[in-house]
């Protein structure tokens, strides 16, 4: 179990203000405005820290997929302002099972949904990425009209001891005291800056889709938080947005797979014939997805980064740690990186200060969920001698007890 923390908690504040990052000439940028980049910005802006969010896509467009937010990111949602509306958003939370896929029979039930906000302070919910999103975002323009710039695509940066100066694609460039590598999986940041390794596929693909409820199945609605483990693949189906849309994620494994990204098409033909002996509940689910609504994604993986910052650049999220989703912890780990992030900034007298604050108070536990999640693919899909089993899950392993509001940093 990791430690639980018992520390008094700050008050949050509303907005900008608190300890001023007087150290720092200019805003920060962060490259990549996903939920890991904006929960950077938003903390950052509320310890008083302004930012620049450079976004490489030409319109917000988050996917229509769930993401579960467990209560030691939802304690930094509710922090920065955000997590009471997307609560609400979502609905209640239900209690999970974890059926065999041979014959549905329990294998393990999650804790009674009720505890989480006794026992960490704050609920597990599942939420619409796109509602995740976008409450962020809003936050982050609030507080700064000018702080998030579309159709910017990091390019390289150049760096000395006094500033960073990042190139665009678009051909501009921005002078900054510091930058904050954001830009997910495949990172340009973690490239130029740290080389090496390059993301690869993991041989996982993913299956995504939402299905709404009226076309839901019976069965299906009556045991809804379902995660099915079985022989080299793995399903798993919750409720979102107050029970109107079910979303269905299904796990297989193929070595030729290559391609990555939220928009590659796949057919309900395709998903079915990977999981035809499932149960049957799931195969109707599964042919009651509508047709446009179904996409895969082949995951990438890279090793853990031993070194998260260099000279006047942090890395951070999925560009820090890329995970594959047998935890459901990656945008948990994002959010947490970004909490502890402002923090760091607000408790230092410097930036080398600020960043070694940040990456001692993260690596060892982000790195430690990345390798967690890359084995826990290998019990769901029985990879080992025992078979499909539930493994650890994030519950199991006490990653809920970490609540980045408190911890020392
Ligand atoms: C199938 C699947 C299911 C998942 N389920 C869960 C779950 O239930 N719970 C959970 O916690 N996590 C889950 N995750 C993980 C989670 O989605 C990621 O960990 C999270 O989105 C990481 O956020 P991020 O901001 O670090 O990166 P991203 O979300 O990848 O955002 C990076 C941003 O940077 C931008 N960008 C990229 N390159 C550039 C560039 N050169 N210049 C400018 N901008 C750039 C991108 O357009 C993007 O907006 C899942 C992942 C997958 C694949």
């Amino acid at each position: 179990m990791i430690r639980h923390n018992q520390r008094r908690r700050p008050s949050p504040a509303s907005g900008n203000g608190q300890p001023d990052a007087h150290y720092l000439d200019g805003p920060v940028a962060i490259i990549g405005a996903g939920i890991g980049g904006l929960t950077a910005a938003l903390s950052l802006q509320h310890f008083g820290v302004p930012v620049r969010v450079f976004e490489q896509s030409k319109a917000f467009r988050e996917v229509g997929a769930g993401v579960t937010i467990t209560p030691n990111a939802m304690n930094v949602l509710n922090f920065l302002g955000v997590g009471s509306a997307l609560a609400e958003q979502a609905g209640e939370t239900l209690r999970y099972f974890v059926r065999s896929a041979v014959d549905g029979r329990e294998l393990e039930r999650g804790p009674d949904p009720d505890s989480f906000v006794t026992e960490f302070g704050a609920p597990y919910c599942n939420i619409h990425r796109a509602d995740v999103h976008s409450a962020l975002a809003d936050a982050v323009r609030r507080n700064d009209p000018d702080a998030i710039l579309l159709d910017h695509r990091f390019d390289y940066l150049e760096q000395d001891d006094d500033k960073i100066v990042a190139h665009f694609s678009n051909r501009t460039a921005f002078e900054a005291p510091a930058l904050i590598g954001a830009d997910g999986g495949a990172s340009a940041v973690r490239n130029v800056v740290f080389g090496g390794q390059q993301a690869s596929y993991t041989g996982h693909v993913a299956l995504r889709a939402l299905v709404p409820f009226t076309r839901v199945p019976r069965a299906i609605i009556e045991d809804p938080y379902v995660l099915y483990v079985g022989a080299g693949r793995s399903l798993i189906h919750y409720p979102l947005r107050r029970q109107t849309t079910m979303n269905l994620l299904g796990n297989t494994q193929a070595a030729q797979w290559q391609a990555e990204g939220w928009a590659i098409p796949a057919t309900v033909k395709e998903f079915l014939g990977l999981f035809d002996d499932f149960p049957e509940p799931v195969q109707e689910l599964i042919a009651a997805i509508p047709a446009p609504d179904l996409f895969k994604w082949g995951l990438r993986d890279r090793e853990p980064l031993e070194v998260w910052t260099r000279g006047r650049v942090a890395m951070l999220g999925d560009a820090a740690h890329p995970m594959t989703p047998y935890l459901g912890q990656g945008a948990c780990m994002a959010i947490e990186d970004g909490m502890i992030l402002g923090r760091a900034f607000a408790a230092s007298q410097d930036l080398g200060e600020a960043f070694s604050r940040y990456e001692a108070a993260r690596r060892d536990r982000a790195n430690a969920v990345q390798l967690a999640s890359r084995y826990q693919g290998t019990q769901h899909h029985g990879s080992t001698a025992s078979g499909p089993s539930t493994g650890k899950t994030a519950a199991t392993l006490g990653l809920f007890s970490y609540d980045p509001v408190t911890e020392p940093v």
